[in-house]
């Protein structure tokens, strides 16, 4: 068995270390004896849908974001959107997130029109929303889910999406409503940056797991030895909670 991870735009959408996800989900691929190939897509490079399993969207900042836009529009919104559509699994992280949504309107006031794969809007404001955070999410995972949040965006869910978590501690998608990232089909959406995989392995084997389960219809049965993780996990929830 084989996985392709499409990184998308990984030299502009690389904040906090949000590659690390891309690490995460290749090394608890390759542990299981299947393997992985990464395709980096970037400005002026196409993107075809039908070759990836995983796409891997990372946050940036609005200059990033802003720069990136001509190069969203027309062709790649279409095939990010039929990926979607056709139940590829995404993990969109912060800036990436926002970008699958339908616009973000930044805290001065400039308007991005995004590629509205995901019902979903985003608003800026002048106070951002910093710090460790952490969140559950009962429907998938057994454990809360630790992480990092840097953004000055407050995003909305449409009614044809829902909230990867519940907020416990920190602000999520706006600070206000407790709901933290988005869910649709098989997309997975959060704010939280860098560590959020290698400090949740079990949230990146739900991950791998519904890849692998749209490809070959088979689920992850091999638990791998999380000791580390689990322990930066549970210092962090110590810490927080
Ligand atoms: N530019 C966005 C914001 O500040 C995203 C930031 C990020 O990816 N950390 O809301």
């Amino acid at each position: 068995m084989e996985l392709n991870i499409c990184h998308l735009y990984p030299d502009l959408l690389n904040l906090y270390g949000d590659g690390g996800n891309i690490i995460a989900m290749k090394k608890r691929l390759e542990w299981r004896n299947i393997e992985c190939h990464i395709h980096n897509v970037t400005l002026h490079d196409s993107f075809e849908q039908d070759k990836y399993d995983i796409v891997f969207i990372g946050g940036g900042q609005d200059f990033e974001q802003e720069v990136i836009l001509k190069d969203l529009k027309g062709d790649k919104t279409k095939r990010l959107k039929e990926a979607v559509e056709s139940n590829v699994c995404f993990l969109g992280i912060c800036g990436g997130y926002q970008l699958l949504g339908n616009y973000y309107q930044t805290w001065d006031h400039h308007q991005f029109d995004f590629i509205g794969a995901l019902d979903l809007y985003t608003i800026g404001d002048k106070k951002r929303m910093i710090g460790d955070f952490v969140f559950s999410c009962p429907d998938i995972l057994n454990l809360d889910v630790v992480g990092f949040e840097n953004h000055s965006g407050k995003t909305f869910l449409g009614n044809s999406v829902r909230p990867l978590g519940t907020i416990k501690k920190g602000y999520g998608n706006n600070g206000q409503d407790q709901t933290e990232g988005a869910r649709y089909k098989n997309v997975f959406c959060s704010y939280s940056h860098g560590s959020l995989l290698p400090k949740n392995p079990k949230l990146c084997d739900v991950i791998l797991d519904t890849a692998l389960y749209r490809k070959y219809r088979v689920n992850i049965n091999e638990a791998l030895h999380d000791e580390y993780e689990n322990e930066a996990n549970q210092f962090i929830l110590n810490r927080l909670l």
